[in-house]
């Protein structure tokens, strides 16, 4: 029986925030260039910037977003599920670094 399990795995940033397609309440963003009004449900790379999209990322998302991974993991088997959260926590330490430094 195939069944979602939430996992911890090593990524890269950089690759993680090139390829990113994030989803809001109604349409998809993509990370690298921000170009907005994407149809997350079905597109493969950005139109502006021409990334291929690999990992996919809730707005929404927090503690609670089971249902949300569920579904947007039904919508684009083919994308890796990121929780943005996560992302964030470390793009803002990327940036206080590089502030500091
Ligand atoms: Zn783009």
């Amino acid at each position: 029986m195939k069944v979602l399990i939430r996992t911890v795995k090593e990524y890269d940033l950089d690759d993680i925030s090139k390829h990113l397609l994030v989803v809001g309440d109604l349409s998809g963003d993509c990370f690298n260039c921000k170009e907005f009004g994407l149809n997350y449900s079905s597109i493969k790379s950005c139109p502006k910037c021409h990334t291929e999209f690999r990992y996919i990322a809730s707005r929404k998302s927090n503690n609670l977003s089971s249902k949300i991974m569920t579904t947007l993991h039904k919508k684009r088997p083919d994308l890796a599920y990121i929780e943005f959260s996560d992302l964030k926590v470390h793009k803002n330490r990327e940036k206080a670094k590089d502030f500091l430094s």
